[in-house]
């Protein structure tokens, strides 16, 4: 092959593949066995295609790549989570963590390279977006955590959350293509109830996902029911301020019918008064809705602070006085940056491409 760069499989459909074996003159099967390998088998090379000849595997390999992530850098924090820094195959780096609890071992996966959104409070925004991922780099993601949930407790990757680096609404045909094979029996076969996706509020997007169907769960990252204060924290309110985003999200439940989470962070001085508290607790009225009350983890600058524990509280009682589940969650593998908002490639320099 005169210095033609060879495809990656993985970048072709079900229905490119079997295009592909017609038109090489062999069997349309063909490419379900190999489709089959790649995304429910998880091989990494043609080598172990048991079930096809080997003429058929070197021809494979004569046209195509199977590009996959590589776990360069792997951390363990005292609490358990595991913090991967995963390689892509042009040399940028994301983050995932794996999350144990006794219950559930939680796979926290990337959608962006950096993130474009700015949040004030974020070390992500700090790297800015440089690409989307592509439906298999957050596959990959995926399986790396699976093998180490068995590999350190072995026990099954129960639960998926996207609240890694990026936003996955702006990657959004990527994402839903990458549930899909995560989702799907010839994929990995999991249940898209154990899956959550966390959008920092992108109402056009988000009446998309309800349009379409989509049988995951979402969280919206809040932080602030009152527009003022949320466009302080998050630039993304000027164009979707919370009107909007109640529109959207009571598009989202009339068609799905399924609750969504607040993510929200009470920090000392800026959301953490009785105003706040209630303005929350109003919003939650919207539609049906619990609140995730997560602990802020400071990054560098120390600009912001976590509210006081009884601030916390009184958004608790608060919440509650109004019959919203409110839970106080605590923050995992702080010690090696695992933990929200603090996923900034901290220990590699990412080159901007
Ligand atoms: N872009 C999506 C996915 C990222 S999820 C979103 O915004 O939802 C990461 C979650 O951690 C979000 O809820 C985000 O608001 C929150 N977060 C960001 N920085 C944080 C920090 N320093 N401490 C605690 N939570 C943070």
């Amino acid at each position: 092959m005169s210095g033609e760069i060879k495809k990656d499989i993985r970048k072709l459909s079900l229905a490119e593949l079997e295009e592909f074996f017609l038109s090489v003159g062999d069997k349309k099967f063909r490419a379900k066995q190999v489709y089959d390998w790649l995304w429910n088998k998880k091989l990494k090379n043609f080598e172990e295609m048991t079930n096809i000849s080997k003429a058929t595997r070197e021809m494979l390999e004569h046209h195509f790549v199977i590009n996959h992530i590589r776990v360069d850098q792997m951390q363990r924090s005292e609490d358990g989570t595991i913090k991967n820094a995963v390689m892509l195959y042009d040399g940028k780096i994301v983050e995932s963590v794996l999350i144990p609890t006794p219950k559930r071992i939680t796979a926290c996966v990337s959608s962006q390279v950096g993130c474009s959104l700015d949040c004030n409070f974020c070390a992500t925004a700090r790297l800015k977006r440089m690409r989307n991922l592509h439906p298999d780099e957050i596959f990959d993601q995926v399986v790396a955590i699976m093998e180490e949930a068995k590999i350190y407790f072995d026990r099954p990757l129960t639960n998926i959350v996207f609240m890694g680096m990026g936003e996955p609404l702006l990657n959004y045909a990527n994402l839903l293509e990458a549930i899909d094979k995560i989702t799907s029996p010839e994929g990995l076969g999991m249940s898209p109830k154990r899956i959550t996706v966390s959008t920092v509020g992108v109402c056009k997007m988000i009446r998309k996902l309800a349009d379409d169907e989509v049988k995951f769960n979402l969280a919206v990252s809040l932080h602030s029911a009152i527009n003022e204060t949320r466009s302080r924290l998050m630039p993304i309110n000027d164009t979707n301020p919370l009107e909007e985003l109640a529109e959207a999200l009571k598009y989202w439940y009339a068609k799905t019918k399924r609750k969504v989470t607040y993510e929200y962070v009470v920090w000392k001085g800026i959301n953490d008064d009785e105003p706040h508290a209630l303005a929350l607790a109003k919003f939650c009225q919207i539609i049906p809705s619990k609140v995730n009350l997560i602990q802020y983890n400071p990054i560098d600058d120390g600009e912001f602070q976590q509210a006081d524990p009884e601030k916390i509280s009184l958004y608790v009682s608060v919440l509650e006085s109004f019959g919203i589940v409110a839970k106080v969650r605590k923050s995992r593998g702080q010690d090696i940056d695992a933990a929200c908002g603090q996923l900034a490639n901290k220990n590699d320099l990412i080159t901007e491409g």
